[in-house]
């Protein structure tokens, strides 16, 4: 069942791509360089960059791991052993070490991989938001270009990634939730009935055309049931081996929902709320405790590479692996108290920096790219994959794929905007080795601007708290930035069911 082989190449010189894009797109402005801020009278710039072009087009397939933080990946440098399949497929890839998400929520960070948009500028600020229909989504163009398009996501139909809210524009078929129909388990978010019903797909589609194959797993996410006093449900539950594997003996005693803990009540949700509201401060919470979750986050992660290997070893097998493109990222990471919060809320490294990883048929060289990226410009990646140009609308730019290249540094915005049903507020500005956070902790009910040297402060830990012309020219960048937001263009009506899920979800108090 394979198909005619693709030429995949570099272009040669005379066949550079000029490729016009928007560097920064903040309405004419645009910092570059430390601090130093410079009004630009055009926000585009040109690049002349080789870009793969394939004949016929090739196939892609994409996948998202929900929570997936970048640096509990061995490729990404984590002792554990968590990820063998991804660090194999890393190896032959083009792996980004500065990725970053626009947001720490799932909703957004969707939209920006799927628009192109930051999606604080489309207004996907709130829990009930939905992908405006004026904005451009990917699969539109990979479907009138002639591609067949499938999605498998761990979402309900009104859940972050739902078709309710607009994600399947441009699907043939798009499915929610296929571990409900097709595993027997007590577990949820089963990366093993996603992958199987991917490879049922793949066995059942038209050969004769390219397919656009979009995977959308949470086997990495926490559980939104509340764990009890049932000592089988773990706030990250995964089947055993995964689930014990990187407990020690000590942690694996370790009772959830004991006296004064939550009961029904998911436990990390339980906990942001308490440090939210001030009743538990985050310096007592135990460190045992907070290894021990890492542990059960990591057995996760052990999880879904498993499965991750089983659904490469099937391309490998059908011959699928000569002819498509596969990408791999993660639309958010996850705080384990380095902070203020577990889960993810905060715009810290912990939650922003996440995992982009691609591989093309034809170049298994391997390269690292360390350039600071987006993962936004995914959308434009694909459709220059396809052969397609953006939309002039969009503010991502097509990903570097070889080494050499090089670019002006980029600003990179992240937001944590949640109506006012949130527990926190956030914007953050990277820009070179500087971070500039700006955001409002509940109990602190004030603004605070915290500035990061991140090239000596990689985790974020030390805030700088001298003012200098640094922070007020970065808060300066984001207090313009702030002016482009939008309303809630588009939304959808939730039902209690679903609000209840998205609750226990941890997004809303
Ligand atoms: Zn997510």
């Amino acid at each position: 069942m394979s198909l005619p082989p693709l030429s995949s190449t570099f272009y040669p010189r005379a066949f550079l791509l000029v490729l016009v894009v928007s560097l920064v797109t903040l309405g004419g402005v645009c910092l570059m360089g430390c601090g130093q801020e410079e009004q630009l009278e055009s926000s585009s710039r040109v690049y002349s960059e080789p870009f793969p072009q394939f004949d016929p087009p090739p196939n892609i397939l994409f996948l998202s791991i929900d929570t997936q933080r970048a640096d509990h990946l061995g490729c990404y440098g984590y002792a554990r052993d968590t990820s063998p399949n991804i660090d194999h497929f890393a190896a032959e890839s083009v792996r980004y070490t500065q990725a970053y998400a626009p947001t720490p929520w799932t909703l957004p960070s969707h939209v920006a991989m799927f628009c192109g948009r930051h999606p604080y500028k489309l207004g996907i600020n709130d829990i009930n938001a939905a992908i405006p229909l004026t904005a451009p989504v990917m699969t539109t163009y990979l479907k009138a270009a002639g591609y067949q398009t499938a999605a498998f996501v761990d979402s309900k139909p009104k859940g972050m990634v739902g078709a309710r809210r607009g994600f399947d524009r441009g699907f043939d078929v798009y499915k929610h939730a296929p571990h409900q129909a097709s595993v027997q388990s007590p577990f949820v978010y089963e990366m093993a009935a996603t992958v199987e019903v991917a490879q049922h797909w793949l066995m059942q589609r038209d050969v004769n055309k390219p397919f656009f194959l979009f995977l959308h797993t949470k086997s990495v996410h926490g559980v939104a049931e509340g764990q009890g006093n049932d000592p089988r449900r773990f706030p990250y539950d995964k089947p055993e081996p995964y689930r014990s594997r990187y407990l020690t003996v000590d942690q694996a005693k370790f009772i959830w929902g004991g006296p004064g803990e939550p009961g029904a009540e998911p436990y990390l949700r339980y906990l942001n709320k308490q440090f939210a509201h001030g009743t538990l401060d985050p310096a007592t919470y135990s460190a045992q405790r907070v290894e021990a979750l890492k542990a059960l986050y990591d057995g996760g992660i052990r999880y879904m590479d498993q499965y991750f290997g089983v659904l490469m070893k099937f391309l490998d097998e059908t011959g699928l692996s000569q002819d498509t493109i596969v990408i791999v990222t993660a639309d958010h990471g996850e705080g384990f108290l380095e902070h203020q919060f577990f889960h993810h809320i905060e715009v810290y490294k912990q939650l922003l920096h996440v995992p982009l990883i691609i591989r093309l048929p034809r170049d298994r060289m391997g390269k690292v790219i360390e350039l600071p990226v987006e993962i936004g410009d995914i959308m434009p990646t694909i459709l220059g994959f396809a052969g397609l140009e953006a939309p002039d609308s969009i503010d991502a730019i097509r990903l570097p794929l070889d080494s050499s290249i090089n670019r002006p540094k980029r600003q990179i915005f992240g937001c944590y905007q949640f109506g006012d049903r949130g527990f926190y507020d956030a914007f953050s500005l990277l820009e070179g080795d500087w971070k500039l956070l700006f955001h409002k902790y509940p109990k602190n009910k004030t603004w605070q601007a915290d500035l990061f040297n991140v090239s000596s402060d990689m985790d974020e830990l030390t805030p700088i708290t001298s003012k200098s012309d640094r922070t007020k020219a970065m808060l300066k960048s984001i207090t313009m930035w702030q002016g482009l937001s939008s309303t809630t263009q588009s939304a959808i009506s939730l039902d209690p069911e679903t609000l209840n899920h998205l609750r226990n979800l941890g997004y809303i108090d």
